[in-house]
């Protein structure tokens, strides 16, 4: 089995953001490179540190408390997975941004742990953009209703969408969902909805972040590309 070379392997992604931000005549500067460990081991998160990373997505929360307990205090954790009511309350304090947001309930609780801590917290709204059947996330109809109703909670702060789009062979299929998000923000931008802003779109991730670039993504959430291919192992023994 080959050896992964993160230094390589950030290199090369590196060089295509920079070619993508390029043809869409955008700065670099404009673009986060959130790197998705999750199912990865503290060594190889700490080599990516290593080369200069600092924004690292993770989707489970007792792993992302694991790395966060083993890593440097500067890193930007990102939650980007599915979050249960209950287990809101470990990782709010410890998160950078909250990407995975999809029903009032949810951001109910956020705001509740965030008043209790007095802190405040930075979320993105998850749209199901492609309208899957399999994927979490709100319908792009529901979104609106969804932002007024979390714009008034205290400690809580939309700052953008976020979205998974569909797996696909060919990156330029997922093209139309990009516009579709973006577009989505611009809609909401123009309610002029106190206490919300749309400076964020996550999206785009290995198999498609040149495209997510060229429809202006914001943050690019990339796993495979940095760290190799997952390995699911039995319980217990997942990183
Ligand atoms: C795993 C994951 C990624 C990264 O996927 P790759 O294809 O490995 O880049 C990005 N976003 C979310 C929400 C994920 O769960």
């Amino acid at each position: 089995m080959n050896k992964i070379c993160i230094k390589d392997n950030l290199a090369a992604v590196e060089a295509t953001i920079d070619i993508a931000c390029k043809k869409a005549k955008r700065e670099r500067s404009s673009i986060t490179l959130i790197a998705v460990s999750k199912t990865k081991p503290i060594e190889m998160i700490q080599d990516a540190y290593n080369c200069g990373c600092r924004d690292f997505g993770e989707n489970k929360v007792q792993e992302l408390l694991d790395k966060y307990e083993a890593l440097p205090k500067d890193i930007r954790w990102h939650m980007i997975g599915h979050l249960q009511r209950n287990k809101v309350k470990y990782i709010v304090d410890k998160v950078y941004m909250i990407h995975s947001v999809d029903s009032l309930r949810l951001a109910e609780e956020i705001s509740k742990e965030a008043v209790k801590k007095n802190i405040s917290v930075n979320i993105l709204i998850e749209v199901n953009i492609a309208n899957e059947e399999t994927k979490f996330g709100v319908s792009s109809s529901d979104v609106k209703q969804l932002i007024r109703d979390i714009s008034i909670l205290p400690n809580i702060h939309v700052k953008g969408l976020m979205t998974v789009a569909p797996f696909v062979e060919n990156s330029e299929e997922n093209r139309i969902y990009f516009m579709k998000l973006e577009k989505l923000a611009v809609d909401i931008i123009n309610e002029n909805i106190d206490n919300v802003c749309m400076d964020i779109l996550s999206m785009g991730m290995t198999g498609d972040y040149p495209v997510a670039i060229s429809e202006g993504a914001t943050y690019i959430r990339v796993g495979t590309g940095i760290f190799g291919e997952r390995q699911y192992l039995p319980k217990g023994k997942e990183y």
